[in-house]
């Protein structure tokens, strides 16, 4: 019996796919847009902040400015590609994952980690203001390792 994952394969580029991912949320697919949703898009879902997404295109060589960094995050967001979970007014996630889900925010490491959807329940929610409504509540447990 041969070990398949011994055989080794070239990595399939993801930059088509991701082309057309940017193409069909509305984003024009500039050079600098696919190599972040390369960086960002490459592997497991996580949660990334504007400074961690800069140092990684640096050592990536994918020369962007952390305002383009920005730029590029909220209009990923926008686009429903991502989504931001803001833990103040300074600081901001960036979630690969869109689907329903909350958060803790590890304050000791300045982290974030989920907590599945169905892990809180939310009841009475007040009535939204007239005319609107409500889209998603975002739920986010702060914590602190214990001490002694
Ligand atoms: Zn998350």
């Amino acid at each position: 019996m041969t070990d398949r994952s011994l055989i080794s394969r070239p990595v399939p580029s993801r930059r088509p796919c991701l082309t057309a991912v940017l193409r069909m949320a509305g984003l024009r697919p500039t050079r600098q847009r696919v190599a972040l949703a390369e960086l960002l898009f490459s592997g497991t879902h996580r949660h990334v902040s504007a400074e961690q997404l800069h140092a990684e295109a640096h050592s990536s060589n994918v020369n962007v400015s952390l305002a383009t960094i920005y730029n590029s995050l909220h209009q990923f967001r926008e686009a429903g590609l991502l989504r931001e979970v803001a833990i103040d007014a300074s600081r901001s996630y960036f979630d690969t994952d869109t689907s329903d889900h909350h958060h803790f925010y590890l304050e000791d490491e300045q982290r974030v980690i989920d907590i599945p959807s169905s892990a809180i329940v939310i009841q009475n929610l007040p009535q939204p203001p007239k005319g609107m409504n409500i889209t998603h509540v975002d739920v986010v447990v702060r914590v602190r390792k214990s001490r002694g």
